[in-house]
């Protein structure tokens, strides 16, 4: 009988050589074993039998033949984008959003789900609603679920410790929904998610080190550092939703005062500008909305397009305050990159001007100076494109 020990490793080996050669694969739209044996340091009977067994499976497809180099002309491989789908899902908005995402982090279907006030039980029961719905539509094997959720998440263990806006606490979603799907579940923070989703499907080729700033109902950043993603002891990294910026600011849902959240967030915007409007009558946003309740982000922003003085200084303000947080990141850790997302980062450019000029009075002028600051490019499908990536390098050891 084989030695236990002996028979691990084997597996481990065989694992590690089908995950590698599968990722040498997907980093090229096309290629041939002889390339892949030549990247990955395998001989070509390993590589020809681990790619024996991905077609097996049907992640890679034979895609035709590449330029002679003397003999035959060399069977092109390419991995099969569509041959797996994930279940993506992001809790973070006022609606519940789910996805099937293909393995390149392209978004196949999408279903939304209003949240009407749900929360605790209720908004859970929203998760299998969605999860049931998206099960009914994949049109290729499921690889798992992953999830981009708001607030406190123990990402090793799957479990929210804390959702404010859901009035969760301590829920363990990952068990939970394994149980009811026999699916692999990976759960992690919404902004956390969105760093890995820049770090992999954005443009930021070479880039190993970078931070997202997410600025919608909350704020919260996500941090990538040589390549991973910092979650914290066990989490908490980048909340910096509630570091004071206003001396003597508003009170704030965490029971302090002054937070970034209640200048920068979307819903302190929103208040600011139906503050505004109460208070001026000539104020644009009266064009916009039919009164101070009916203001929403989208108003806004019409207003601040339309060039509405007192909006564009709340945005000012907003950037500004954003700026000082991001000083503090650039200090302690050095990147070189800051990317803004979620619906604040609708503001764009001006939003970008505001922040980069307060950032450089905050921070060491020559750190700061060295940083780019720009709009994360994945727009509103950050979140689900993240989760999938949780799940994709997870289960394949791709991205
Ligand atoms: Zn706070």
């Amino acid at each position: 009988m084989r030695d236990p020990q002996e028979k691990a490793t084997r597996r481990w080996t065989r694992t590690h050589n089908s995950r590698l050669v599968l990722r040498t694969i997907y980093d090229h739209a096309q290629i041939s074993r002889a390339d892949v044996a030549r990247l990955t340091g395998l001989t070509r009977p390993t590589v020809s039998s681990v790619v024996a067994g991905l077609l097996k499976k049907e992640l890679v497809e034979e895609v035709g033949r590449g330029p002679s180099v003397g003999g035959k002309p060399p069977i092109l491989l390419s991995v099969a984008d569509d041959a797996r789908q994930v279940i993506s899902l992001d809790l973070a908005r006022s609606e519940f959003h789910g996805a099937l995402v293909n393995l390149r982090g392209s978004v196949q279907r999408r279903i939304v789900l209003p949240l009407r006030g749900r929360d605790g039980e209720a908004a859970l029961v929203l998760v299998y609603e969605l999860v049931d719905a998206l099960v009914k539509e994949a049109s290729s094997p499921l690889l798992g679920i992953g999830i981009g959720t708001p607030g406190l998440v123990d990402a090793n263990n799957g479990v929210v410790h804390q959702a404010v806006n859901l009035d969760w606490q301590d829920v363990p979603l990952r068990r939970l929904l394994r149980k009811r799907y026999k699916l692999p579940v990976y759960v992690a923070n919404d902004c956390h998610v969105a760093a890995l989703a820049e770090y992999t499907f954005g443009h930021n080729e070479g880039v190993g080190d970078l931070v997202v700033i997410k600025a919608g109902w909350g704020i919260g950043a996500g941090i990538v550092l040589g390549g991973h993603l910092v979650c914290g002891n066990p989490f908490g990294a980048g909340e910096i939703g509630h570091v004071k910026i206003a001396e003597n600011g508003e009170r704030c849902r965490c029971g302090n005062v002054g937070c970034l959240e209640t200048v920068a967030s979307s819903r302190a915007l929103i208040r600011r500008a139906q503050a505004i409007a109460r208070s001026d009558p000539h104020s644009l946003l009266h064009q916009f909305a039919a009164d101070s309740e009916a203001i929403t982000l989208d108003t806004v922003l019409q207003a601040f397009e339309a060039g509405d003085e007192t909006v564009r200084q709340a945005i000012g303000e907003a950037g500004r305050s954003l700026g000082i947080a991001a000083a503090s990141l650039v200090g302690v850790l050095a990147v070189r990159r800051i990317l803004i997302a979620g619906s604040v980062a609708r503001f764009g450019q001006f939003l970008v001007d505001a922040l980069r000029e307060s950032m450089a009075r905050h921070a060491l002028p020559s750190l700061a100076g060295n940083t780019e600051v720009g709009i994360a490019s994945l727009g509103s499908d950050i979140v689900l494109m993240g989760a999938s990536a949780l799940v994709l390098s997870q289960e394949l050891g791709l991205t």
